[in-house]
């Protein structure tokens, strides 16, 4: 029998999206994206109270489009933790200081796949040590792609032990990222967390609590992709087989001592 009250736990979504600049790749649906107050209503709907947000994706420099960000969720810093998405292949580490000092941001994101380069590039290197200097968190997505392989992520965590990573998605692929794969690689790694969306079943997160333990499990829903439905996503931790302490440090708890809350 599902608890109905678990939908009201408070919830830190540590993966979302506002694109301020039009969306004009992915496939159409992905476009349609919905407007700021209907991002804030499935916030409100799925009760979470702090959220990561993160810009839209861009070809090419992306500090602006992270500057955009800032300055529409200035009035309301308190509930949004800015993480800084970042290309390797055209912004500089100094993009990413400013963003640090200027405009609060609290974390970087990595997006191989889109942006299309490899975590072992030379270019990657700065970031990771800019992200360390400032003691944030590193966000990389993972899946879609041979850029996406989470051993990659598992490499570049062993390299920068200082670092704290975060693997964004946990997506089985045939050929890419297995069942086990993330939650191998979180285990072997003690600076790596997951951050849980795309799991494909609740018994899937009580495997990761088993094998890796549940203080580095995150949950996350990559709205307004994802489900496009955070609520939805956050049924995936309430129906899970796993306690209710469980259930609780993974949508808020363990966010909020990795984002300092
Ligand atoms: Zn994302």
């Amino acid at each position: 029998m599902v608890d109905n009250t678990l939908k009201f736990l408070p919830t830190i979504d540590i993966h979302t999206h506002f694109p301020l600049s039009p969306v004009t790749f992915f496939i159409s649906d992905a476009k349609n994206l919905p407007p700021f107050d209907k991002y804030l209503a499935a916030l409100n709907t799925a009760h979470v109270t702090d959220a990561v947000i993160l810009c839209g994706p861009k070809k090419g420099a992306m500090r602006q489009e992270n500057e955009l960000l800032a300055s529409r969720i200035k009035p309301m810093q308190g509930r949004f933790i800015p993480v800084a998405w970042l290309n390797p292949k055209y912004d500089s580490p100094d993009d990413f200081q400013a963003l640090i000092e200027e405009n609060n941001f609290r974390g970087l994101k990595l997006h191989p796949v889109f942006n299309g380069y490899k975590l072992t590039d030379l270019i990657v290197k700065p970031f990771i040590e800019k992200a360390i200097e400032y003691k944030l968190p590193i966000m990389i997505h993972s899946g879609w792609g041979p850029e996406g392989s989470v051993k990659d992520i598992g490499s570049l965590a062993e390299a920068y032990l200082d670092g704290t990573f975060v693997c964004l998605h946990m997506k089985e692929e045939y050929g890419l990222n297995d069942r086990f794969s993330h939650i191998e690689m979180a285990a072997h790694n003690t600076n790596v967390f997951l951050e849980c969306s795309y799991i494909p079943h609740p018994r899937r997160l009580a495997e990761a609590v088993d094998v890796m333990g549940v203080e580095k499990i995150l949950f996350g829903s990559d709205y307004p992709w994802g489900a496009r439905d955070i609520a939805w996503e956050k049924t995936k931790v309430t129906y899970a087989p796993i306690s209710y302490t469980d259930k609780k440090r993974i949508l808020a708890d363990n966010a909020k001592e990795l984002f300092n809350l």
